[in-house]
């Protein structure tokens, strides 16, 4: 048996102007006060991150993401139910949603979707497959409704992601958050007009798909994300990830393209700001 590395201590890559973090979970990764908030914010600026979504993936978690949004103006929310709690979009839940699709600091609804995988590792705590489409389909007609942009949440859900899309009305925009298909998804996806958000795991060796998958869709069709406090980028892969952070994964994006980093944020910037209406 190897000996464990010690895990090394996170450390924003080089500052990259006019980046931003299209997906993260600023409650989760501990700020819900103005100054928790104010100073991931002041971290994520100090290397360039200069707007953020966060995401509310529960009512009390998508009340905490609007309360930052309003709080700090490089902030913006998301707000939905998660598809593994499902279950939790009763007719309370629903009326909330609905005006937090109408506050103009609210940006996306969102991260709603399908999860196969929790079904199968958690059957009894995550919401069945048919409350998830039920939940799922009421989201995107709240996007289509609200004209705010669809966020997606797909883990282990291709097929019936791509299915319940393709007959459910069609919001303006919709984002594949953390996306993380095959190359045939991928294709198919951007030729459907999605927007592909990519997260840490595009950092990690073994998935070079996703590298292909970042080097084909076209600019305006690409975003970059945190997910955190999750899917931390290489080199500190493991440890826990914020919004400053995110230069590691926007430079193996510009690598996979071929690209600038500086060129890769700019537009991911005008994306940013085409999808939210910011
Ligand atoms: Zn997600
Ligand atoms: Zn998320």
């Amino acid at each position: 048996m190897s000996k464990k590395k010690p895990r090394p201590t996170p450390v924003p890559a080089e500052p990259i102007p006019g980046l931003v973090d299209a997906h993260t979970h600023l409650a989760s990764c501990g700020a819900r006060t103005k100054e928790d908030v104010g100073a991931f914010v002041a971290r994520a600026l100090e290397a360039g991150v200069e707007r953020i979504c966060t995401v509310g993936d529960g009512l009390e978690e998508a009340e905490y993401a609007l309360q930052a949004a309003h709080l700090n103006d490089r902030v913006f929310a998301a707000c939905a139910i998660h598809p593994t709690r499902a279950q939790e979009l009763d007719d309370a839940a629903r009326a909330r949603l609905t005006e937090m699709a109408r506050d103009e600091r609210c940006v996306a609804v969102g991260e709603t979707g399908i999860d196969t995988y929790w079904l199968t590792h958690d059957a009894d705590g995550t919401a069945p497959l048919e409350v998830q489409e039920e939940a799922f389909r009421w989201h995107i007609d709240l996007a289509v409704e609200s004209g705010k942009a669809l966020m997606i949440h797909n883990r282990e859900g291709d097929a019936e992601m791509m299915r319940i899309l393709a007959d459910a009305p069609r919001p303006e925009h919709v984002i594949l958050h953390c996306f993380s298909s095959p190359l045939d998804v991928a294709r198919e996806a951007i030729e459907r007009g999605y927007v592909l958000s990519f997260a840490g795991n595009v950092t990690f060796k073994r998935n070079e798909e996703l590298r292909q998958a970042a080097a084909l869709a076209p600019a305006g069709q690409l975003l970059v994300e945190t997910d955190a406090p999750y899917m931390t980028p290489e080199p500190f892969r493991g440890a826990k990830n914020e919004p400053a952070l995110i230069g590691h994964t926007a430079k193996v994006l510009a690598d996979a393209r071929g690209m600038e980093v500086a060129d890769v944020a700019r537009e991911i910037g005008e994306t940013f700001s085409r999808v939210y209406g910011v």
